[in-house]
């Protein structure tokens, strides 16, 4: 009989935490409970990739309508409904939470609907008021949005507020060029509203390949999305509340970054930018960074020790500095995202309860920014790879057959980075129409060391677009 109420208590029920407890309790026959106090199933499920993709779906096919008149059809796009797809969105969401509620009942894991914070080593305190306590905790809280440290910065929404919006906004700015950034700008593009995006760098997509991030920036423009770089908001302020000279207008309720949404459309939003514009908006949308969920959970309190970015600090295995206490996922800040965070739950269910020492492996991961067109991406940019060692680089930019015919400017680009040393393909970069789906079977190829001949001794599949990833045959440049 154990000294403790469970193997295993899981606090977060999202994409990592789920499945840890899942696996836990099903395969190695543990005893878990898990805490969630929000829904399950977490940001993925609720509020991040799985609304995303929908809404990105949704969004595509007002530029299919008019293509598909280019081939000969006899089409017109109608009004997009808002109201309708928002409905069926939510309900979507409403049957997949309750299949993560199920696939937990159905795996033994007892849950409570509560948020949770740490006691001790061993101890959880609930806000239900019960107190359970654990050989073993796992702390899985992902991470939340958050806004500027700028005054009226709550009459912006963020990410979450996205799919609640009541009605679409004629007009949005967006703040930020991150992937998140630029995927809202897209979609929201495609669904017919005037974007306007501010980023205060001086290209989106910090981190990407510099040849991917120019083309995406150029088809978004083309998109119509007005996106400024090296551009940020100086003030914001609801319009009826001011004159046209912003400097003059009223200090109205200022708050500070943590302030919630006001309920949107409350009237336009009125923006000065740094550049000079002043222009007014519908919705101001702050998608300018994500913060970790470790505050107010009694982490440090019992010893777990945090980085400057309030991420929980673990090591290979995922174990936190006090050893009955591990964190995975978005709240460690390694690789955020959603299949990285399953991969850390499987590891440390294999490393705690099967005996298995298993480090996640964070190398090489496939990913994908869903913007119009999308960037499919794994291993090394260009300017990574040059600054480790010598390199060719492959490149291919043109317009794909399918948009070419309907006489649309898009274009595409695919991309490899080449070991001068060993032949090894470092990095493949690919900006075409669904890239997210090649980039996980390019992903295969490069994770498994191919070399660059490896890639020319595959027949092209013919016609396609990806085709060209084995046939570029000279290095546009070596560096
Ligand atoms: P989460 O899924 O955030 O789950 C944490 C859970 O813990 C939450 O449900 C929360 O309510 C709960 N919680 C927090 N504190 C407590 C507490 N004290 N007590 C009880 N419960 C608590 N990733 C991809 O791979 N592909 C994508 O396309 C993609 N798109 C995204 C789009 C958006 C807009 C966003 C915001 C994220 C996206 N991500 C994407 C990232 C992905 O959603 C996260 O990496 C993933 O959800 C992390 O899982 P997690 O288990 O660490 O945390």
């Amino acid at each position: 009989m154990s000294a403790f109420d469970y193997d295993l208590f899981v606090i977060g029920g999202g994409s990592g935490g789920v499945r840890a407890a899942r696996v836990a309790a099903g395969e190695a026959g543990a005893k878990v409970a898990l805490a969630e106090e929000d829904r399950y199933g977490g940001t993925c499920v609720i509020r991040g990739c799985v609304p995303k993709k929908l809404m990105v779906f949704a969004s595509g096919y007002g530029a299919m309508a008019d293509e598909a008149t280019a081939y000969g059809w006899d089409i017109t796009a109608g009004a997009f409904d808002w109201s309708k797809f928002s409905g069926r969105l939510n309900s979507e969401l409403d049957r997949l939470e309750g299949v993560y509620r199920k696939l937990l009942a159905g795996s033994g894991v007892t849950t409570y609907d509560a948020r949770a914070r740490l006691v001790d080593a061993h101890t959880v305190a609930l806000s239900t008021g019960e107190t359970v306590t654990a050989k073993h905790i796992l702390v899985a809280t992902g991470g939340r949005p958050v806004r500027p440290d700028m005054p009226n910065a709550h009459l912006g929404i963020v990410s979450d507020d996205i799919f609640h919006l009541e009605t679409l906004p004629k007009s949005i700015l967006i703040i930020g060029g991150g992937y998140i950034a630029c995927e809202f700008a897209c979609i929201l593009a495609g669904l017919g509203v005037q974007v306007t995006q501010y980023y205060r760098g001086a290209q989106i997509l910090r981190g990407f390949d510099e040849e991917a991030r120019g083309l995406i920036a150029e088809s978004m423009r083309d998109l119509g999305i007005k996106l400024h770089t090296g551009t940020n908001i100086v003030e914001m302020h609801r319009a009826a509340d001011v004159d046209d000279d912003l400097m003059s207008g009223p200090a109205e309720d200022v708050q500070f970054g943590g302030a919630t949404s006001e309920a949107p459309g409350t009237g336009p939003i009125r923006v000065k930018a740094t550049h000079g514009a002043i222009e007014d908006f519908d919705v101001v949308l702050f998608a300018t960074g994500r913060t970790p969920n470790t505050a107010d959970m009694g982490l440090e309190g019992v010893g777990v020790t945090l980085g400057r970015a309030g991420q929980i600090e673990v090591d290979a295995y995922s174990q936190t500095k006090v050893p009955s206490i591990y964190a995975i996922g978005d709240v460690t800040d390694r690789v955020n995202l959603t299949p990285v965070a399953i991969r850390e739950g499987m590891a440390f269910v294999e490393t705690v309860f099967h005996g298995n020492p298993t480090p996640v492996d964070h190398a090489l991961i496939p990913s994908a920014v869903f913007t119009q067109p999308e960037l499919g991406t794994v291993g090394l940019t260009e300017e990574q790879a040059r600054d480790q060692e010598p390199i060719e680089v492959y490149c291919t930019s043109f317009r794909p057959m399918q948009t070419a015919f309907a006489e649309k400017p898009n274009r595409v680009l695919m991309k490899l980075i080449v070991s001068q040393k060993n032949r090894t393909v470092l990095g493949c970069h690919i900006v075409a129409p669904n890239a997210g789906e090649m980039i996980q079977l390019a992903g295969i190829a490069v994770k498994m060391g191919a070399t660059k001949e490896d890639f020319d001794r595959t027949v092209a599949v013919h016609p396609t677009m990806s085709e060209e990833i084995v046939t570029m045959r000279k290095p546009m440049r070596t560096a």
